[in-house]
C-alpha cells in the first residue's frame, strides 16, 4: 500500500516530454495511486506530455490541468514562470515554445562541442535517447557522460563540466519573466510566479502583476515554513492565486521528494478554472 498524499492536487510535475524520469501516463497513475484528486503536468518550455496524461486520466478518477514551466532570466538569476490552463490552439505560444525547443538544442551541441575538448565524445543523437520528449536539457548530457564511464554519477558529471563555472557550461537563451507572463497570458493561460523563495525574489513580483501575472507558488520543496507563510501572506494581500506543487521530477532525478508532498486542495484548482473562465466571457 503507497503511502498517501497529504493533499488533493498536486500543481507542479515534470515527465520525460521534459526532464523528468516517468512518463505522462506513469506520473497521472502513479498520483492516482496516491490518493490525489488533480494534477498539473508542468514541463519545462513544452506541453508535449499534456495529451498523454490526459488519455489516461480519462480512465482514471483524477483530472490533469494543463500546465508549462518557462525558464526566464531575470537580472543573470533564472526565474520561473508557471502556466496553467492554457490554450492550445494559441499559434503564437505554440511557435514560441517551438523556438525555445530549437535553442535547447542549439545550446546541447555547444556542449557537446565543449566537452570534446576534454576528450569526451557523446553525440547529439546519444543524448536524445535521454531527453524522450523534446525538451533536452543539461540533465540528459550528464545522463550519457555517466552512461559512458566519464563521470560515476549525475552529481560528479554536473559538476565537473556542466555546473555554471564548469568547462562545458554554455548559458542557455531564456525569455524575460514579462516576456514569458503575456506570452502564457495570450494563450488565455493563467501565469503563476515558481519557488520565489529558491530565488529570493519578493519586491519584483509587484512588477510582474502589472505584466499579468495572477498567482505565486507558495508551497514547494524547497520553501522553508516562514517562506510559504509569508508567500501565502502576499497572495492574500496582492489579491493573487497560491498554488503549490512538489516539483517532482521522478525519484532517480530528485531524491527524497514524492509527488503530492507538496501541494493544494481543490479549491485552488477551482479557482484557477474560475478565472479561465472569466477569460473565456470577458477577453
Ligand atoms: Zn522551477
Ligand atoms: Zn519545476
Amino acid at each position: 500500500m503507497k503511502k498517501k498524499a497529504r493533499f488533493q492536487a498536486d500543481l507542479h510535475c515534470h515527465t520525460t516530454a521534459s526532464d523528468g524520469s516517468l512518463r505522462p501516463g506513469e506520473i497521472v497513475e502513479l498520483a492516482y495511486s496516491k490518493g490525489l484528486k488533480a494534477i498539473a503536468i508542468t514541463d519545462h518550455d513544452t506541453i508535449d506530455g499534456w495529451q498523454e496524461a490526459e488519455e489516461v486520466a480519462n480512465r482514471l478518477p483524477i483530472k490533469v490541468i494543463r500546465g508549462v514551466e518557462v525558464n526566464t532570466d531575470w537580472q543573470k538569476r533564472e526565474i520561473h514562470i508557471l502556466g496553467y490552463l492554457l490554450d492550445e490552439e494559441s499559434g503564437s505560444f505554440n511557435s514560441r515554445i517551438k523556438e525555445l525547443q530549437e535553442k535547447r538544442k542549439i545550446r546541447i551541441k555547444e556542449i557537446l562541442s565543449k566537452l570534446k575538448l576534454f576528450k569526451i565524445d557523446i553525440t547529439f543523437e546519444e543524448v536524445m535517447q535521454y531527453a524522450k520528449g523534446n525538451s533536452i536539457g543539461r540533465p540528459h548530457v550528464a545522463q550519457a557522460i555517466v552512461h559512458k564511464g566519464y563521470a560515476r554519477d549525475f552529481r560528479e558529471a554536473f559538476d565537473n563540466y556542466l555546473r555554471i563555472g564548469s568547462p562545458a557550461y554554455v548559458p542557455r537563451y531564456k525569455l524575460t519573466p514579462t516576456e514569458a507572463i503575456r506570452l502564457i497570458r495570450d494563450a488565455k493561460g493563467i501565469p503563476v510566479l515558481a519557488h520565489p523563495g529558491a530565488q529570493r525574489i519578493d519586491k519584483e513580483i509587484n512588477l510582474w502583476i502589472e505584466d499579468g501575472l495572477q498567482g505565486i507558488e507558495v508551497y514547494h520543496p524547497e520553501h522553508s515554513c516562514e517562506d510559504s507563510l509569508r508567500y501565502n501572506a502576499m497572495a492574500e494581500k496582492l489579491g493573487l492565486i497560491a498554488t503549490g506543487g512538489s516539483d517532482f521530477h521522478g525519484k532517480s532525478i530528485k531524491t527524497g521528494i514524492d509527488i503530492g508532498d507538496k501541494g493544494v486542495n481543490l479549491e485552488v484548482v477551482d479557482q484557477l478554472e474560475r478565472l479561465k473562465q472569466k477569460y473565456i466571457y470577458n477577453y
